[in-house]
């Protein structure tokens, strides 16, 4: 099948988060399966600087002209061919992606963050249509008016929406719609974009795609509820016969223990010593002392990822002669306090904000445990990371994190959305770290299969449902 893969970020090009990670290793895997895989995004100002300074050339792919209030727009669809794996199509058009900071607006244009994945959208089903897609794989709000555009433009695919976070939802003033052509009768709210009195983008992929799929079995059951729904739930429960969970995978190759060379001494599951050299490294490096067990943070700071958990803990987890590394960057809020707590507990507690591949590489080796308390967790690839570096995770029983972590078996698992249950959780893990057992319980979590291959085979599975959809509507 000849599929486009749209989406607002992927490797190499730019990365925020777990996103980047799914559209490059996704599309990959399902090339390898015998699929004609085409990544499309916006070609960014950051991504253009990249793929100059990287020396990566793009080529002319395509002119197609985008419908467009004022006047239809010329695009140019430029391509680059990375060394092995999927092409990656990049929308070039003046005037929406040309920022350092793609997920933000222009300043003092709020409505421009809005336009600029509107856009984004349509050039997705005029390129979608000149190429002739058979699928067209939607990920997260920025593509979610593609099935609208879809409606306006026509375009012979069926699409597949993927939810990553549905705590992002791309909601707009509603005048937003007459700037990028979306006619009003779309702003209802039963199978439209209304919600709450915003237009919200996402509602476009949820009412509208062929078939939903999310990143885990768990948060495709919980996204139904109200806790878990982000007010979506209705909608998400009235869909529920479309809605798939298909867990991610990690890229093996580039997190791999045994050939890292962003890692002091590689290491394998029948070769540990590697580990303990890391383990020194981390330490001196963070300054801690490492006496008891070492946890490692890798994460976007945000109140999703439970670092509120995480601060609350710290106290009792320093006084359990745990020693914390801590990479992330975000929040200011969060950043703030976490650099308060660091002040108060500089032997134990190490804290760098900013986003920084290397010392992640460093921190998923040198750990012994991984902390994820999210609150909720569409999948998470940390633990997945963290397990294929015999890193035991320590997380909250929710989305992917319950599908990925067996309780005692490959981590540790707590309910509650409390320090006292996260201490709990660390004290069960550090006992487990003094048992004979523990080499054991290390092997077991490096040896997991979590390439991409099983994800890429559901996903076909899922793309032969929404083509069939697609042929029975038509007829
Ligand atoms: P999310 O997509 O919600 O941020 P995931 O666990 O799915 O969370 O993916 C996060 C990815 O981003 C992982 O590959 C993680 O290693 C990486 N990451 C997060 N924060 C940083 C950081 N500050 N520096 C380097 N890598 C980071």
């Amino acid at each position: 099948m000849k599929v486009l893969f749209a989406c607002a970020e992927a490797l190499p090009y730019w990365k925020t988060g777990g996103l980047a990670d799914v559209a490059r290793g996704l599309p990959d895997a399902l090339a390898r399966s015998g699929h004609d895989v085409r990544i499309l995004l916006p070609e960014y100002a950051r991504v253009r600087r990249r793929c100059h300074e990287q020396g990566w050339p793009l080529h002319h792919e395509a002119a197609v002209s985008v419908p467009w209030p004022g006047g239809p727009r010329a695009v140019e669809i430029v391509r680059h061919q990375p060394e092995a794996g999927a092409p990656a199509l990049f929308v070039r058009a003046q005037g929406f992606f040309d920022t350092e900071r793609p997920y933000e607006p222009f300043p003092a244009d709020p409505l421009s963050l809005g336009r600029r994945f509107a856009f984004f959208s349509r050039s997705v089903v005029a390129y979608a249509r000149h190429w002739g897609a058979d699928v067209v794989h939607l990920n997260d709000w920025q593509t979610g008016l593609v099935p609208v555009y879809d409606a306006l433009d026509g375009m012979d695919a069926a699409t597949v929406f993927t939810i990553h976070n549905l705590g992002y939802q791309g909601n707009f003033p509603p005048q937003l719609l007459a700037e990028v052509g979306v006619p009003a009768n779309f702003m209802r709210t039963e199978a439209g974009l209304e919600f709450y009195g915003q237009a919200s983008l996402i509602k476009g992929g949820l009412t509208l795609a062929d078939r939903l799929v999310t990143v885990s079995p768990t948060y495709a059951r919980e996204i139904r509820t109200p806790e878990y729904g982000a007010g979506l739930h209705g909608l998400l429960e009235h869909r529920r016969g479309d809605l798939h969970g298909i867990l991610n995978g990690i890229d093996t190759e580039a997190w791999d223990p045994a050939t890292d060379r962003l890692i002091p001494e590689q290491y394998s599951s029948l070769a540990m010593q590697g580990k303990q050299s890391c383990r020194r490294v981390l330490c001196d490096r963070a300054g801690v002392s490492g006496a008891g067990p070492v946890l490692g943070i890798v994460s976007r700071l945000a109140y999703q990822k439970g670092i509120e958990i995480i601060l609350g803990a710290i106290p009792e987890l320093v006084r359990q002669g745990c020693s914390l590394v801590v990479l992330g960057s975000g929040d200011p809020p969060l950043e703030h306090a976490l650099a308060g707590v660091t002040r108060h507990f500089p032997d134990n507690v190490a804290v760098s904000f900013s986003f920084d591949e290397p010392l992640a590489h460093l921190i998923y080796a040198g750990a012994d445990f991984f902390l994820m308390p999210s609150i909720y967790e569409p999948c998470g690839l940390g633990q997945m990371i963290a397990q294929r570096y015999g890193t035991l995770p320590i997380a909250r029983r929710t989305g992917g994190l319950a599908d990925t972590i067996d309780d005692g078996l490959t981590g540790f698992l707590f309910h509650e959305p409390s320090p006292a249950a996260l201490t709990d959780a660390v004290a069960r893990a550090a006992a487990a770290r003094s048992s004979p057992d523990w080499p054991a319980l290390q092997q077991r979590c490096m040896r997991r299969d979590h390439s991409w291959g099983r994800a890429a085979a559901e996903y076909d599975s899922v793309y032969r449902l929404a083509v069939g959809a697609g042929l029975t509507h038509a007829v």
